[in-house]
């Protein structure tokens, strides 16, 4: 049965009830105010008291007015439809308003009901099936969306009937299911799944084993992040965190794309809101909106609305990967989704934990990261979801309790650096900090072996001690002077930058420099460790650097030509000429 209550105290968006019956943590319920019904999510129930959090503004609420409970908690609604959608944090459609932002108490349909999709049966009637298995397909854009037997059905049931391949809408029955106890079920092409609980209905969450490529090449070559993996990305405000996974978006090997844009302000969400429908998928050469989903959320939104909003992303995510598809998440910036957490403890007046932040706020993101995952379905089809977040930390501030609770969480770290930002080295990732613990990995060390070349991990930790070494043959030189140092200290450093510019340098706004294919990163890097070995015999250190430099600027005019083509190998000829005269 559905409790009710009457408001008896109200702070900011945080309001308290009296309940004259069992409520729930997390439930939702609805607050009736000047007319309208706001939505609320329990966050605290003590007693006949429970503390519900509103998701939007209680301006004019008063004590006394009535609250309905709904004895169901927050959800998200699945069904085909979800890509090229632009939604908010409760996932009210945006996409069909003029302005990002809703009027009070108003809540739209996530999906259209009246279109029709084409669909096509899997399963036959006799067929034993549970939570998850497919049923039947619809192309969503270009990609097969499976009809699933809803995530919440417990134990086996047998198929009934299949609708036979036509044209329904969401709402239409497209099968009948029987259960254990001879009862028939409908089951249509849409279903509701509770944004904080992680679907399950897979048989197995194995280890990562393959690496998801991204184009990027401090990612890709230097610490790869693998399908089903996570990863995050710290760094100051200007350094390049959205530029960067932006460009992991459109270039990720993944075939739907959920971004969480927790913006900090009002504009930065209008523009992803504005920009990416007209992205291009450079696989695809479509636009990459068919296959994205969009969760906005600005900082002047509700807290409680801006903390949905990332677990209504998660979900969607997981939702498709119960079809064996590959997902990509971005999240930009969890720091707000970790404001949004500390802004109610705060409110709830709970003992704070470090810089006010709650103090579960490790296990809140380790839980949440957890969700990501390479999952084996119940048919031994797979399907993942690969997680990347960002972190802003207060004036870069790596110590903080939101980058460090992530380092936990994350098995990726790509560090920005103000440093490499000011001097317009793009993507600003600090090759020395950042990890990818997949390296360690021996199913991905076997995986790269063979898809990239025999050695390859080998290759990469020794490119990154050219970097090291030559971080400490600049430091020298800087203490002691250029004539104070031996020429092998130039000759070290000078090739750290042929690396830094060549390989960790990329125009994230160049069509062909913006996104390198593996094949490409390791012709690259293996021509860069090739000069790396040579031994030079120099005059003096400008030689030295005039050599070098003329050495980067060949190979950055590679970087920028189409690959293999007569203009890339023709720079590459000139570089021979240069080394065979230099040595
Ligand atoms: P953040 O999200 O960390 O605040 P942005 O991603 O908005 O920072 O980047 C700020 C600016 O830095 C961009 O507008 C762009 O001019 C520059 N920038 C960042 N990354 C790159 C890149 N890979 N290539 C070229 N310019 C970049
Ligand atoms: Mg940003």
């Amino acid at each position: 049965m559905k409790s009710t209550g009457k408001v008896t105290g109200i702070v900011s968006n945080l309001v308290t009830v009296l309940t004259d019956g069992p409520v729930s943590q997390n439930e939702l319920c609805f607050i009736e105010s000047e007319g309208t019904k706001l939505m609320a999510e329990v966050i605290k129930v003590n007693g006949k008291s429970a503390a519900v959090q509103v998701f939007e503004s209680t301006r004019g609420l008063k004590n006394g007015n009535t609250v309905e409970f709904e004895d169901r908690m927050l959800e998200a609604t699945l069904g085909p439809g979800l890509l090229s959608n632009c939604y908010d944090g409760l996932q009210n459609d945006l996409t069909t308003m003029t302005g990002v932002f809703l009027k009070r108490g108003e809540y739209t349909e996530p999906l259209d009901h009246e279109k029709l999709w084409d669909f096509t049966p899997i399963a036959k009637p006799g067929d034993k099936v549970v939570a998850a298995d497919w049923l039947g397909e619809v192309k969503e854009g270009w990609l097969p969306h499976k009809i699933m037997v809803p995530f919440s059905f417990k134990g086996e049931y047998t198929v009934k009937t299949v609708a036979s391949a036509g044209q329904y809408n969401i709402d239409q029955t497209i099968a009948v299911l029987t259960n254990a106890d001879g009862e028939d079920v409908n089951v249509t092409m849409t279903q509701k799944w509770p944004v904080k609980v992680a679907i399950k209905g897979y048989k197995e969450k194995p280890r990562p084993s393959r690496i998801m490529e991204t184009g990027v090449r401090v990612i890709d070559t230097l610490n790869p992040i693998a399908e089903g993996g996570t990863g995050f990305i710290p760094g100051p405000f200007g350094c390049g965190k959205t530029v960067l996974q932006h460009a992991i978006a459109k270039q990720g090997d993944a075939e739907v794309i959920v971004m969480a844009a927790c913006g900090e302000r009002a504009n930065e969400v209008v523009e992803i809101f504005t920009e990416f429908p007209e992205l291009i998928d450079p696989h695809t050469g479509r636009h990459l909106m068919e296959r994205t989903t969009i969760i906005c959320n600005t900082s002047n939104m509700p807290v409680a609305a801006r903390e949905a909003s990332v677990y209504t992303a998660m979900t969607i995510c997981e939702y498709y990967r119960a079809m064996g598809l590959k997902v990509l998440l971005l999240a930009d910036s969890t720091s707000r989704w970790a404001q949004a957490l500390r802004e109610m403890s705060n409110r709830m007046e709970e003992l704070p934990g470090a810089d006010a932040f709650p103090v579960d706020l490790s296990s809140i993101i380790s839980n949440f990261y957890a969700r990501a995952g390479m999952v084996v379905l119940n048919n031994g089809q797979t399907g993942s979801v690969t997680f990347i977040g960002t972190v802003s930390p207060a004036g870069g501030n790596l110590k903080e309790p939101v980058t460090e609770s992530t380092k936990k969480a994350a098995r990726c770290f790509y560090a920005l650096e103000q440093n490499r930002a000011d001097k317009k080295r793009y993507p600003a990732v600090n090759p020395i900090d950042s990890y990818s613990k997949y390296l360690e990995y021996p199913e991905i060390r076997e995986y790269l072996s063979e898809k990239v070349t025999p050695g390859w991990v080998e290759m990469v930790e020794k490119t990154k001690n050219i970097i090291r070494k030559g971080r400490d043959a600049n430091e020298q030189i800087n203490i002691l002077g250029d004539d104070g140092v031996p020429m092998s200290y130039h000759e070290l450093f000078w090739k750290s930058e042929l690396i830094d510019f060549v390989i960790l340098q990329q125009d994230a706004f160049d069509a062909i420099d913006s996104i390198t294919p593996m094949e490409r990163q390791e012709y690259m890097l293996k021509l860069v460790l090739e000069i790396c070995d040579m031994e030079f015999s120099f005059e003096d250190f400008e030689e030295c650097r005039n050599f070098f430099k003329e050495i980067i600027n060949l190979l950055r005019q590679m970087n920028y030509s189409e690959f293999k083509s007569d203009n890339f190998y023709n720079y590459q000829e000139k570089l021979t000429n240069l080394l065979n005269n230099g040595k």
